[in-house]
């Protein structure tokens, strides 16, 4: 396969690319298969990646793909540096980049799994409940996910935008993207007990940082923000010292907290926190990376004419094939300056992170 661009036209060239990466730098790979095919029947799989025992006591994770469609820039991200470093050296610490964690909603262009859940409202921690909605939700659940096929003629835009306009836009992004765990078939579904994702992952993970001192996570997302522009989103608590970690190495601008989110909401069942409360490692530090695209309103029509069609429509419809032609774009726009600036983006974090994993924090590690 040519060398020329590392973003792939679906998932099955997207997989494939990066596992030619990896073994170009003779990288451990594993696949992980999952219980659904792809819509040319294509085995669907997790693929994991890893640099081998070079300094296994700091551990750059990068994962890609918990959004399905998101993966797109994701898996470009990953094997563009994959091939930088089979040029010139990888970095100096134990890689692990983890290819499609949702593969499932990669090959059939959509953000949620084949169980209609979003994965990252799936992370629930011990003790949280699968149950309960957003204040509001529920309220929306007719104008977010209708019961009927999609059709030309949609009013979904005007009417979201006056429901913005009288309740706020904080308000009702919080009520529509927080995550709910009551409409199975809504947007935003975080499920009722842990999915694909989260059952795999802890087999996946703990083994290569078994041992680890430091491991920075970058999960790697698109479609929040302003278009071509990265911001780094933890949904955990950071002690100062963390803090000072993510403003030295990224800036102070760079990165919101949880408690601080302005790009973001707050959200349940996320990935990172989850992750942290493994306690797979003494310092887990992990960001999700997300990378504007268009929008939220239009991402938002965009997420549930998809939905829409998912459900209600017919695989082969022209409208069911429309509405995930058009999630793709929104969630990777096909533009050669996007395209451009997120690689470049992407590349200038990862940079920033193995410099954290490999200066610290002058603490001893
Ligand atoms: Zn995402």
């Amino acid at each position: 396969m040519s060398d020329s661009t590392p973003f792939s036209a679906d998932y099955a060239a997207a997989r494939q690319r990066f596992r030619e990466g990896a073994e170009r730098l003779q990288w451990k790979l594993e696949q992980w298969p999952i219980d659904a095919v792809g819509p040319s029947g294509e085995e669907l799989t997790i693929d994991v990646a890893c640099s081998g025992p070079a300094d296994s006591t700091r551990v750059l994770v990068i994962s890609s793909g918990l959004h399905g469609v998101e993966g797109f820039l994701g898996s470009a991200l990953q094997v563009d540096l994959l091939r930088s470093w089979a040029r010139q050296a990888p970095p100096p610490v134990k890689c692990l980049f983890l290819h499609g964690i949702n593969p499932f909603g990669f090959a059939w262009l959509r953000r949620f799994d084949e169980q209609n859940v979003d994965p990252n409202r799936n992370f629930l921690l011990a003790g949280q409940a699968y149950e309960g909605a957003p204040p509001g939700y529920a309220e929306l659940d007719g104008l977010l996910n209708p019961r009927y096929p999609p059709s030309r003629w949609d009013a979904f835009l005007p009417r979201a935008a006056y429901v913005r306009l009288r309740r706020g836009s904080a308000a009702v992004r919080q009520a529509v993207a927080a995550g709910q765990y009551e409409f199975p078939q809504g947007l935003f579904y975080g499920g009722a007990g842990p999915g694909t994702a989260h059952r795999l992952l802890p087999r996946l993970l703990e083994p290569p940082l078994r041992g680890s001192q430091r491991v920075v996570h970058l999960d790697l997302h698109t479609g929040l923000g302003p278009s071509g522009h990265c911001k780094l989103l933890l949904d955990y608590p950071l002690d100062p010292r963390q803090h000072a970690w993510f403003t030295r190495h990224f800036g102070a601008g760079a990165f919101e907290t949880h408690d601080a989110a302005r790009t973001a909401y707050q959200t349940r069942g996320g990935l990172g926190q989850w992750c942290v409360a493994q306690n797979w490692s003494a310092d887990y530090l992990y960001a999700c990376a997300e990378f504007g695209t268009y929008g939220p309103l239009r991402v938002l029509a965009g997420l549930r004419a998809e939905n829409q069609a998912h459900h209600w429509g017919r695989p082969e419809d022209p409208g069911t094939q429309r509405a995930k032609r058009r999630l793709k774009e929104l969630f990777c726009p096909s533009a050669g300056r996007w395209r451009q600036a997120v690689l470049e983006r992407g590349r200038v974090i990862v940079e920033q992170a193995v410099r954290g994993l490999v200066e610290g924090d002058g603490n001893s590690l």
